[in-house]
């Protein structure tokens, strides 16, 4: 949807979100700004701070925090077979409209340990209103990669390095004067 002062309109070009990046991209002009919403009763269930990637395999949004709108079933379940097999997981809902908008993870094997306790949101269950653009979109139909931590470390390392070399240079220059 596309806010025109008056009324929101669905956003239908997708080659308008382009210009947008999500997350901690280098170079990115702008880093994409959004609340996340039942895609069935627009409730809020979440914003793009507490978004930490996503999982494709699953085609879910991983998310550190979520709102109060959203409602951990008190049931656990388990699977036996395909990408969660021997996960214990809760299914999330809608409390605007009690359907399911995914789950979070309680216990998982080694290889999905990094979304234990991460709340997941089904891409196909959701919708993102864009800040930077004032419209609405269908998740599944934007990306939410986030930097792998090795990326972000690195590039760290490197800010680190060229600071110290600075310091350096600061502190030859200093010597050199004599004060
Ligand atoms: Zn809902």
């Amino acid at each position: 949807m596309e806010f025109d002062g008056s009324v929101l309109i669905r956003c239908t070009d997708a080659t308008k979100m382009s210009k947008f990046v999500f997350g901690p991209h280098k170079g990115a002009k702008h880093k994409l700004r959004m609340t996340l919403h039942c895609q069935k009763c627009y409730v809020v269930l979440g914003d793009s701070f507490d978004i930490c990637g996503e999982i494709k395999y699953m085609d879910s949004i991983m998310c550190l925090r979520v709102t109060d709108d959203v409602a951990v079933n008190d049931a656990m379940e388990r699977r036996q077979k395909g990408e969660m097999s021997d996960c214990i997981y809760s299914l999330l809902n809608c409390r605007g409209c009690q359907s399911s908008v995914g789950r979070v993870i309680h216990s998982a094997p080694a290889r999905l340990g990094a979304v234990r306790s991460i709340f997941l949101l089904s891409k196909a269950d959701i919708s993102c209103y864009i800040l930077n653009s004032s419209s609405m979109v269908d998740a599944s139909t934007l990306k939410f990669d986030v930097k792998s931590l090795k990326d972000s470390i690195s590039e760290v390392k490197k800010q680190f390095e060229e600071h110290q070399d600075r310091m350096s240079r600061l502190k030859i220059r200093l010597a050199n004067m004599n004060l």
